[in-house]
């Protein structure tokens, strides 16, 4: 990776950046405007500013969230777009965390530097374990139930809403290149 930063980021889209509720939708089911979760696109933009790389990894079509991220002003922050329309694949299926990784190049060495956020154990925590992520569920949506059924849908970490996602980077950030420099 060319970033500065060793944690990547992988972002769920539905009620992690962008607010279900607001979604509104053509004849064909896709989504054509939505607004995002209260400083969910402050948040993102900070990420990327700061140097984070961002991976979209979203179930959904290609054209929703075009058109999505492009309203919102987040075009242009996104590293790559995985997405399960594209891919053949839903999360947690572990092809769409293996494409993402192919992508930016990561190797099975770079999976303990991933974090993937999002607000559904049943895909975005239990694939983030399974592919060995770092696995962050945020809790601003009660769309989802957030029972965990098995110890592999318990997120390593959990937020109320997106701002808190900085210093949790930054704090895992810290901590990587902490542990590189001890290792070196
Ligand atoms: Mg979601």
């Amino acid at each position: 990776m060319k970033s500065g930063k060793r944690i990547v980021l992988f972002t769920d889209i539905g009620d992690t950046i962008i607010d279900e509720g607001t979604e509104v939708r053509d004849e064909g089911g896709t989504v054509i405007h939505a607004r995002c979760i209260p400083g969910a696109r402050k948040t993102m933009r900070t990420l990327y500013e700061e140097g984070y790389p961002i991976v979209m990894v979203a179930d959904g079509t290609v054209q929703s969230f075009s058109n999505t991220m492009r309203e919102n002003g987040l075009d242009d922050i996104f590293s790559a777009r995985i997405i399960s329309e594209a891919v053949g694949a839903e999360k947690p299926d572990p092809g769409m965390f293996r494409a993402a990784m192919d992508e930016l190049g990561l190797t099975d060495a770079d999976r303990g530097q991933i974090v993937m956020v999002g607000n559904n154990v049943k895909r975005d925590i239990l694939g983030a374990n399974r592919a060995g992520l770092i696995s962050v569920l945020l809790t601003w949506s009660d769309r989802r139930p957030f029972d965990e059924d098995s110890p592999e849908e318990h997120p390593a970490y959990k937020i109320a809403t997106p701002p808190e996602l900085i210093p949790l980077l930054e704090r895992l950030e810290e901590e990587t290149q902490r542990r590189e420099s001890v290792t070196k």
